[in-house]
Formats: C-alpha cells, sequence, structure tokens
C-alpha cells in the first residue's frame, strides 16, 4: 500500500532532504509549500500542491486527496534576528499555521505528525549539555513560537489523540551528499553557507556576530548536525509512530560544540581557501553555547549520525555551493 506522507516545507532546505529520506525508505512525500522561501527546484521525490498553511480549505483539499498517514511539519520562518524585530510576524505565521495543520490533520483523522522544533527553545542556560528535560526559557520570539506549537501538539494528543514526535535541532548544516539538493536560502543567514559565499567571492566577507562571549575564544559555540542525519531520525521518528508508540521528544545534536573561529579554521582547511573576514557586533536573540547530547535519540530510535563530523559537513556543503544550483 503506498504511503503519502504530508510535508510542509517539502521545497525548503530541510523539508527537500527530509523528502528524498522518506522517498528512500518507500513513502511518498506530497510537498505542501507557499514557495515564499523554498523552490520548486527542490521538489524532485513526489508530488508538489503548493498552498498555504493560513488557507484552510486548501489543506482539507490536500488532505482528502492523498489521505497521508502522517504530516512531517517543516514549514516555518526560523531567523532569530528577524523574529527579534518582528515578533508578531513570528508568533502570527507560526503559532497560527501549525494550528491550522494540527486542525486540519485531526478533522482528516491523520494523527502521527512529526514536527520540527528547535534548540532555541531552551534559551541561553550557560552552556549546560541540554537535553529532553532541560526547561524551555526561549530569549526570543522564534523559540517562543515553536514551543507553543510543541504545547498544542501537547494538548491536541490529550483531546484526539494526535501522537507526535517533536524533534528540537540545534544546527543544521551540510547537503545531500549526492549534491542533488542544497541549501539555499534567500536572504541567506546562516554561518556555513555565508561563508562560502565569502571564500568564493559570491559576498565580500564574513561577519563574525561578537566575539565578546564567555566562551574560549569569544565567539558562539553551536552543535552542529548534518542535514542527511537529521532527516535520518525523522524517518526513524515517523516509524515509530507507525509502531503505534506514544509521543515523545528528541533532542538531535551531536553533543559536540563548535565555535564559530572553529568552523571558519575548518573551511579554510577543507576548501584550501582563505575565509575574507569582518569582526561585528553580537547579533540580538544569539545565545553564546548551544550544545545537546543526542543519547536518547540514539538509544530509543536507534539513530546513528554517519556524516554529522564538521569536516564532512562542511565539504558537503561545499560540493553543493559548486554544483549549478537552483536559487544560486
Ligand atoms: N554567525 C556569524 N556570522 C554570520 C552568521 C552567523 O558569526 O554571518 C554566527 C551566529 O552568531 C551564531 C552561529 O554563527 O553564533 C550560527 O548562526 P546561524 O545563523 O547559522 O544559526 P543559528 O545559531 O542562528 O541557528
Amino acid at each position: 500500500m503506498t504511503k503519502h506522507v504530508l510535508v510542509t516545507g517539502g521545497a525548503g532546505y530541510i523539508g527537500s532532504h527530509a523528502c528524498k529520506a522518506l522517498r528512500n525508505a518507500g513513502y511518498v512525500p506530497v510537498t505542501f509549500d507557499s514557495l515564499l522561501t523554498g523552490w520548486e527546484g527542490a521538489v524532485k521525490f513526489g508530488p508538489f500542491e503548493q498552498g498555504d498553511l493560513a488557507d484552510r480549505a486548501r489543506l482539507d483539499e490536500v488532505f482528502a486527496k492523498w489521505k497521508p498517514v502522517a504530516v512531517m511539519h517543516f514549514a516555518a520562518l526560523s531567523l532569530v534576528g528577524e523574529s527579534m524585530k518582528d515578533p508578531g510576524k513570528y508568533w502570527r505565521t507560526n503559532v497560527l499555521c501549525a494550528l491550522n495543520l494540527i486542525e486540519a490533520a485531526v478533522a482528516a483523522n491523520c494523527k502521527q505528525f512529526v514536527f520540527s522544533s528547535t534548540c532555541a527553545t531552551y534559551g541561553d542556560q550557560d552552556g549546560v549539555l541540554l537535553d529532553e528535560n532541560a526547561r524551555q526559557l526561549p530569549i526570543n520570539a522564534y523559540g517562543g513560537s515553536k514551543r507553543a506549537i510543541e504545547d498544542m501538539l501537547r494538548d491536541f494528543g490529550a483531546s484526539d489523540g494526535l501522537r507526535s514526535v517533536i524533534f528540537r535541532y540545534f544546527n543544521v548544516a551540510g547537503c545531500d551528499p549526492e549534491a542533488e539538493i542544497g541549501e539555499n536560502h534567500e536572504p541567506e543567514t546562516h554561518l556555513i553557507p555565508l561563508m562560502l559565499d565569502a571564500i568564493d567571492g559570491r559576498r565580500p566577507a564574513l561577519t563574525v556576530f561578537g566575539s565578546d562571549y564567555p566562551t574560549p575564544d569569544g565567539t558562539c559555540i553551536r552543535d552542529y548536525v548534518h542535514v542527511s542525519d537529521l532527516v535520518d531520525a525523522h524517518v526513524l521518528g515517523l516509524k515509530w509512530l507507525e509502531d503505534g508508540k506514544p509521543s515523545d521528544v528528541f533532542c538531535l545534536g551531536s553533543g559536540t560544540g563548535f565555535s564559530v573561529r572553529e568552523v571558519i579554521a575548518k573551511s579554510r582547511s577543507v576548501t584550501n581557501r582563505d575565509v575574507p573576514i569582518i569582526e561585528g557586533e553580537r547579533r540580538p536573540g544569539d545565545a553564546a553555547s548551544l550544545v545537546c547530547g543526542s543519547t536518547k535519540a540514539v538509544k530509543e530510535l536507534g539513530w546513528q549520525p554517519k556524516r554529522s563530523d564538521l569536516e564532512t559537513m562542511i565539504a558537503d556543503a561545499w560540493r553543493w555551493h559548486q554544483s549549478p544550483r537552483f536559487g544560486a
């Protein structure tokens, strides 16, 4: 029997990689995307339904047409800095669209839900190694909006039997090793693609956002996970739900943090090129250090990250960066 999975944001960076992983695991990913930040060229692994999550009638139509066994919800606004400047946009878009989606799923009796949440729900906790039990104290509207969606999923679990697997990601990096799809945001704000742009001259330089943080070299520390490993966890999360297991939360990190300067140094060695740098101010909303263990995902889901060492992530991103990619 063909199993369709509705993938919101399937034309985006993580969503498109999830579609490939789902296709490889025997599912048919149905991408639902507004193309506000996604690329139609990234929809390669299943059907495409263009639509806005704010449009409940359109969602009902898509649920009725494909009868998905589950939803994977990636579509969201996800820029920490922007969420500090325009919190209303984040609360309105992320929370109301998720509510619409959850209600449409429940109405269509599609009660398995995989949600892409974030370590930004933890806020700034002085460099402690975070895990699923850490308190959620977001310091920006992006993290706040994602925490609210987590709460919503729990409430619909209690009222309607919606079962969910929530993944709290740390920093996602790298690209499909076969370079069929990759990372292209417009505007781009993420460290590694911006750095690769500075390396190949598409941008004049990379600005380092703050070097007076309480970390060994003064720059922020992040826990980077390869996008292919991340989406493998999502397929395992879907299987978890399909096996009838209860709702749960998993952190997806590598347990190792790298500072901005360490990422720059590794990029120099991987690409064998210089990275022009400007020392800049702190970016509002940035936590000094975000690192997490993934013990629970490894133990409970059987997750095995394969490409999440810094060198492989940068090498895969660099290969995509040099390919004739969409949106470049
Ligand atoms: N960063 C930076 N310069 C940039 C973009 C990012 O120094 O042009 C830093 C940022 O302050 C953070 C880290 O790189 O400490 C990762 O940022 P990114 O935006 O990639 O992901 P986030 O941590 O916001 O999810």
